[in-house]
């Protein structure tokens, strides 16, 4: 699909002058701009009023040097960003990424996307993200917390509770969140609420680890209610092993399907007769091992070298928990030809334009990342309450609140995208939901 609309040909053109050789970016401002198109020609104001001009540039970019030192006495530098891109709706939210691949353009598209998804929590919460290009992977706790602690020590002066609250994302888990969290204590001298995804014992909300898994599962499962099917005796696919892929293979069990496949970045297991999920937990999440030691305990299954491979397993719901762009079209044509019904990202924008055309074409139901693994944030906002309250919420009722927004979610989308005469583009009506709400609230501002 092309843009048609001229305005937002404009300013698909300048976003592309104006941030060269960010692809990424490029693709989740065009994706946005492509489901506007009805929106745009129905309120010629947030034209008049440079509103979608303004949407695409990012409030604030702060990028810094992240000075360590390594194991061996040797200095090592990376580089750190927190891109701070809509506050409209309340103060800036979204995780950091530690990732080799980690550079601006990958920020700004997850920061970007960030702000329809929170838009969409229901929550009080603006968009932004950061990270790093450092590589946790191979590293010593020691190093990790050295590492944490130069990042945190430049960060600490561009976020606080009430401004910027980060969180984790591929490579900052609960470990990560430990050392920027006591460094940013330190230094400010205030215990306050300004990261979510921390311990039990230090602020943390139950139910977080779990909230995007279980999330991207009540997404998928009232997307899959609603056509009067369900995850029960449904046989899944899930690829990557990390804190998403987990939580969402345990869902899925817990909702009657049986999960046949996991993968990291180097390959994938498959095993008929459903996944280990406590020895996966033991290998990546207590041992940081790879998946194919998987088959040390269970010699049954199979090992695979390489990503792409797992999307030619037959399966019914596929779950893409990795990374961006990680399920293409020739993926997307192999999940098809094998009769899947649903596909659902709890990875951010993990398929490529193209593979969603292919869903999208062939009658597959399909759940976007902004809608679909919007539970990760949320819970992070219930986290955020919480912290403000000075109060602590039991496991149940944090998973209530979830489920109950993860509904809503899929309702709200669903229900934008009839009334702009898109039915069942759940891609679109997510987009437009999302963007609403900002869009109001940015109108109400002036132009600021
Ligand atoms: P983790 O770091 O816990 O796990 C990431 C998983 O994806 C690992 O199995 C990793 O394998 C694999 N992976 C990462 N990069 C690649 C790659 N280039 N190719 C193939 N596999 C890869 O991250 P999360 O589970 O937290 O995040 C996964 C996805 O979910 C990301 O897109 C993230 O933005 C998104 N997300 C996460 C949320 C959260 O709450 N954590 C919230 C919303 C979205 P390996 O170990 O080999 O690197």
């Amino acid at each position: 699909m092309s843009l048609k609309n001229e305005y937002l040909k404009k300013v698909m053109a300048d976003v592309e002058k104006r941030n060269p050789n960010e692809p990424e970016f490029h693709q989740a401002v065009r994706e946005v701009l492509e489901s506007l198109e009805p929106v745009i020609a129905k309120h010629p104001e947030f034209e008049a009023q440079g509103l979608v001009d303004r949407i695409v540039e990012p409030e604030r970019i702060i990028k810094f040097r992240v000075p360590w030192v390594d194991d061996n006495g040797n200095v090592q530098v990376n580089r750190g960003f927190r891109i701070q891109f809509n506050s409209a709706i309340g103060p800036y939210k979204g995780g950091l990424r530690f990732h080799p691949s980690v550079y601006e353009g990958i920020i700004k598209f997850l920061g970007f996307e960030q702000i329809f998804k929170n838009s969409l929590t229901g929550l009080p919460i603006g968009g932004g993200k950061g990270g790093s290009d450092f590589d946790p992977k191979g590293k010593s706790d020691a190093e990790v917390m050295r590492f944490c602690q130069s990042f945190m020590t430049e960060l600490c002066k561009h976020i606080g509770a009430d401004t910027d609250v980060p969180a984790g994302d591929i490579g900052v888990g609960g470990r990560e969140i430990g050392f920027l969290y006591g460094q940013y204590k330190k230094i400010r001298n205030e215990f306050v609420g300004v990261l979510t995804g921390k311990g039990l014992t230090y602020g943390g909300s139950l139910a977080r680890t779990q909230a995007t898994g279980y999330g991207l599962c009540y997404f998928t499962e009232e997307m899959l209610n609603d056509k009067g099917n369900s995850f029960n005796g449904k046989t899944v696919v899930i690829s990557g092993s990390g804190n998403v892929a987990i939580y969402a293979t345990e869902k899925a069990t817990q909702l009657g399907g049986k999960v046949v496949a996991l993968s990291d970045s180097n390959g994938y297991i498959y095993d008929k007769n459903g996944i280990d999920l406590d020895y996966v937990k033991q290998l990546k999440e207590v041992e940081r091992k790879r998946i194919k030691e998987y088959l040390n305990k269970h010699p049954e299954a199979e090992y695979h070298e390489g990503c792409s491979g797992i999307w030619t397993i037959k399966c019914d719901i596929a779950l893409p928990c990795a990374t961006q762009n990680e399920l293409d079209e020739a993926s997307a044509k192999a999940l098809v030809a094998n009769g899947v019904v649903a596909v659902a990202e709890g990875a951010n924008m993990p398929s490529t334009p193209e593979a969603v055309e292919v869903f999208q074409s062939n009658g597959v139901l399909f759940g976007p990342a902004k809608a679909a693994n919007a539970g990760g944030v949320a819970t992070s906002a219930l986290e955020m309450s919480q912290n403000s309250q000075r109060l602590s919420w039991t496991f149940e009722e944090v998973d209530a609140k979830l489920k109950d927004i993860m509904v809503n979610i899929y309702h709200n989308s669903a229900d934008a995208a009839e009334k702009y005469g898109l039915k069942d583009n759940f891609v679109a009506g997510a987009n437009i939901a999302g963007f609403l709400k900002v869009a109001d609230a940015m109108m109400a501002q002036g132009i600021v």
